[in-house]
């Protein structure tokens, strides 16, 4: 019943103009809530990697990364320190994972920016991490370089 409720929560408010986590803001949706500021509120994740998944948001509405305003970082890491923590102790983590989604491709499913604390315990196999491999150096260089003609 929770997880049909999850889905057509999800399909209703997953588009630009009518977000969930706004609509979370506004009362109209319940949430299990760990705590507000002025600029963030942070709570449960409702689908948790593993139990004690946590989620930022900010309280301004800004898609992704790329809309945020710079000078929200510092309010964003303080969060992820202090918040980070206490999931580490409630939970009994040994680790913990930030992960952030950029664009639906990245497997961003709420376009309302948001930072995941996922606490991690030894052996859970969540999240492997499969590194690849260039082609031969210059194949690695050529593209940093892009990178910083990118930048310019
Ligand atoms: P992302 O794929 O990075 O956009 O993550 C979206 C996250 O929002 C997922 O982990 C969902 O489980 C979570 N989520 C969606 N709706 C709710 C809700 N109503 N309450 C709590 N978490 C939610
Ligand atoms: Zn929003």
């Amino acid at each position: 019943m929770l997880s049909f409720m999850f889905f057509f929560m999800l399909m209703r408010y997953s588009d630009v103009s009518d977000c969930i986590f706004c609509a979370m803001q506004r009362g109209e949706i319940p949430f299990a809530e760990v705590v507000s500021n002025e600029f963030l509120f942070a709570f449960m994740d409702i689908g948790p990697l593993n139990h004690g998944h946590v989620l930022i948001v900010p309280k301004e509405h800004y898609a992704n990364i790329f809309e945020v305003p710079p000078s929200l970082g510092a309010e964003v890491i303080n969060a992820m320190q202090g918040i980070g923590k206490a999931v580490m102790e409630a939970t009994g983590a040994g680790g913990l994972n930030v992960v952030q989604n950029n664009f639906a491709p990245s497997g961003q499913a709420v376009f309302h920016i948001h930072w995941h604390l996922i606490p991690r315990f030894e052996g859970d196999g969540l999240l492997k991490w499969t590194p690849g491999k260039y082609e031969n150096n210059n194949q690695m260089t050529s593209l940093a370089e892009k990178i910083r003609k990118a930048l310019a």
